[in-house]
C-alpha cells in the first residue's frame, strides 16, 4: 500500500519583512557557528583579510623618508602621505567624516548591512578569533562540547593556547594603532633592547588597553557588540526600505518546512528540509526563517549553507537569498531610483566639493599678528614710538623655506625684525618678534592701520595680516 504524505500546514508568511526585532537576551550562551564555504564566504574572506592586511601595513608605508600616515596627537599634526594637517585644518576631517557617513548611509539604503558583513573590524576580528578556536578545538559541535566539558589538563592547555594566539593578534593590533600615533621609529627602533623597554608610561597604558579591548571584543563580546552596543546596527531599520537588499528566506517556497523522503510530492511540502544548517552557520545565532532581525549582519553564511543543502536535495538554489521586500513580498521589480537616493547624492556631492575646495585651498604659509598687550606703545631714546608684535608663522609646505618680512608702506612707519631672513623647516612653526617704529613728526596720534607681509625669499608664497599702530597723545612732545 502506498503511504501518502499528509500535507503540512504552512507557517504564515510575514506581511512585511522589515523590521522584525525579536526579544534579545544578552545572557544567552556563546554562539559557535559552523564554518561554511561558498560564493559569498569567499567574497567575505577576500574583503575582510584585504582590509586587515591593509590596516597592519599602514604604519609601515613611507612617503618622502617619513611615515606616510601618522596622527601625531602630541604636536599635534596629522601626516597623510604628502599632506600635513594642523589643528586649524581639522575642519577638513569634519568633511571627511560627513562624506564617510553619507557613503555608509547610501550603501545601507541600497545594499543593507553590507558594511557589517563584509568590512566591519568587529566582524573581521570575530571571524579571525573563531578560526583560531576552530583550529585548536574543531568545528561547532566540538566547540560546544568544549564549553561544557570539565576543566581537565587537556582543556586547560587548549584554553591557554587559544588565548595566547588571540593575545598575539590583539597585541599586534594594539602596536599597529599606537604606531599610527607615535610612529614606528619610537615604537620599534628606539634604541632599547628589547624595543618595548624604551616606551613611556602612556605608550604602555594604551598598549595594554587596546590589547585588552581587542581580546575581549574578538574573543568574548562577539555578536553582543553588534546587537547591544553598535549604534549602526540599531538605526539601520529606519534606513531600510522596500528596495533595500536584504538576506531573506523565501516563505512561499520554503513552507511548509520539514524533513521529507526523497522525491516527496512537491505540493505537500515546501523546499525547506528543516536541516537547521542556516541556523548553525549564523554567527549571531539567529534563524533567518523568522524574518529579518536586528541581529542579522548580512554575512550571507546562511545563503551559502542553504544553497549547499539545495544542491544536495536537488532543489534550485536561492531559498535564502539576497532580495528586497518589494521583490519577495510584493512581487514587483526593485526600484533603484528614489527621491531619498537623490537627496543622498546631492548632500554627498556637496560635501565632496566642499572637502576638495578646502584641501586644495590650504595656504602653504600661515601668519598671524599678535600685538604686545603688556606695552602697546613706548618711546625710545631716539624719540621714535615703538609698537611690538609677534608674528606667528607656520611653513605648511613639505619643504624648507626661507622667509622675509615687510611692512606695507605707511608714511612715517618702518619695521625692524630680529632676523633679516627666517629659514623654517617643512611644517615648522615660529613666533617671530618684530617692532614697528613711528616718527612722531610724521604720524598722527591715535590708531594707524598697518599690514605686515611674510613672503618666501623666492617670492612664491606670501601671507599678510592687519593690525594697528598705536601712537598715544601723551607720547607726543
Ligand atoms: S538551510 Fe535551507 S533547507 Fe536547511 S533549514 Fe535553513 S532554509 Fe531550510
Ligand atoms: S541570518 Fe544569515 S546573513 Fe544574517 S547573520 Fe545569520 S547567517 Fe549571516
Amino acid at each position: 500500500m502506498v503511504k501518502t504524505e499528509k500535507p503540512k500546514k504552512a507557517r504564515p508568511a510575514p506581511e512585511k519583512i522589515i523590521p522584525h526585532v525579536p526579544e534579545m537576551d544578552a545572557t544567552k550562551k556563546r554562539v559557535h557557528p559552523r564554518f561554511v564555504t561558498g560564493k559569498y564566504q569567499n567574497i567575505r574572506l577576500i574583503s575582510m583579510y584585504a582590509i586587515l592586511i591593509g590596516f597592519l601595513i599602514l604604519p609601515w608605508l613611507r612617503w618622502n623618508d617619513r611615515q606616510a600616515i601618522l596622527f601625531d596627537v602630541i604636536e599635534p599634526k596629522f601626516y597623510i602621505f604628502g599632506a600635513t594637517f594642523m589643528p586649524q585644518d581639522f575642519y577638513f576631517f569634519a568633511f571627511v567624516f560627513i562624506i564617510a557617513a553619507m557613503l555608509l548611509f547610501m550603501v545601507t539604503v541600497y545594499a543593507g548591512r553590507v558594511w557589517c558583513g563584509y568590512a566591519c573590524p568587529q566582524t573581521i576580528y570575530v571571524h579571525l578569533y573563531q578560526h583560531v578556536e576552530k583550529w585548536i578545538i574543531g568545528d561547532r559541535n566540538k566547540r560546544m562540547k568544549f564549553d561544557k566539558a570539565p576543566w581537565t589538563a587537556g582543556k586547560i592547555i587548549k584554553f591557554i593556547a587559544i588565548h595566547s594566539i588571540w593575545g598575539v593578534f590583539s597585541a599586534i593590533t594594539a602596536l599597529t594603532f599606537i604606531a599610527l600615533v607615535v610612529g614606528t621609529d619610537y615604537l620599534f627602533f628606539n634604541g632599547a633592547t628589547p624595543f618595548f623597554m624604551g616606551w613611556g608610561k602612556m605608550t604602555w597604558i594604551f598598549f595594554l588597553l587596546i590589547t585588552f579591548v581587542t581580546q575581549t571584543n574578538g574573543g568574548y563580546m562577539r555578536e553582543h557588540m553588534c546587537v547591544h552596543i553598535c549604534p549602526y546596527g540599531r538605526f539601520q531599520s529606519v534606513m531600510f526600505d522596500k528596495d533595500t537588499l536584504i538576506v531573506s528566506y523565501d516563505y512561499e517556497r520554503g513552507e511548509p518546512r520539514g524533513a521529507r523522503k526523497k522525491n516527496a510530492p512537491a505540493d505537500t511540502m515546501g523546499d525547506c528540509v528543516d536541516c537547521s544548517m542556516c541556523v548553525q552557520v549564523c554567527p549571531t545565532g539567529i534563524d533567518i526563517r523568522d524574518g529579518l532581525q536586528v541581529e542579522c549582519i548580512q554575512c550571507a553564511a546562511c545563503i551559502d549553507a542553504c544553497n549547499d543543502i539545495m544542491d544536495k536535495v536537488g532543489y534550485p538554489r536561492g531559498l535564502i537569498r539576497y532580495t528586497t521586500e518589494r521583490q519577495l513580498v510584493e512581487k514587483q521589480k526593485t526600484k533603484i531610483l528614489s527621491p531619498r537616493i537623490f537627496a543622498y547624492i546631492f548632500v554627498l556631492g556637496a560635501c565632496i566639493v566642499a572637502a576638495t575646495l578646502v584641501a586644495t585651498g590650504r595656504a602653504p604659509l600661515e601668519m598671524e599678528i599678535r600685538h604686545d598687550r603688556k606695552q602697546l606703545s613706548t618711546v625710545g631714546r631716539d624719540g621714535l614710538v615703538e609698537n611690538s608684535y609677534v608674528l606667528k608663522i607656520v611653513n605648511k609646505t613639505d619643504e624648507r623655506q626661507v622667509y622675509k618680512v615687510r611692512l606695507e608702506p605707511v608714511e612715517g612707519l618702518s619695521l625692524r625684525s630680529r632676523f633679516e631672513k627666517l629659514p623654517l623647516q617643512a611644517n615648522e612653526p615660529y613666533d617671530l618678534p618684530v617692532s614697528v617704529f613711528g616718527d612722531p613728526a610724521k604720524i598722527q596720534p591715535g590708531h594707524t592701520p598697518i599690514t605686515i607681509t611674510v613672503y618666501t625669499e623666492n617670492g612664491e608664497y606670501s601671507a599678510s595680516a592687519d593690525d594697528i599702530f598705536i601712537f598715544d597723545k601723551k607720547d607726543k612732545k
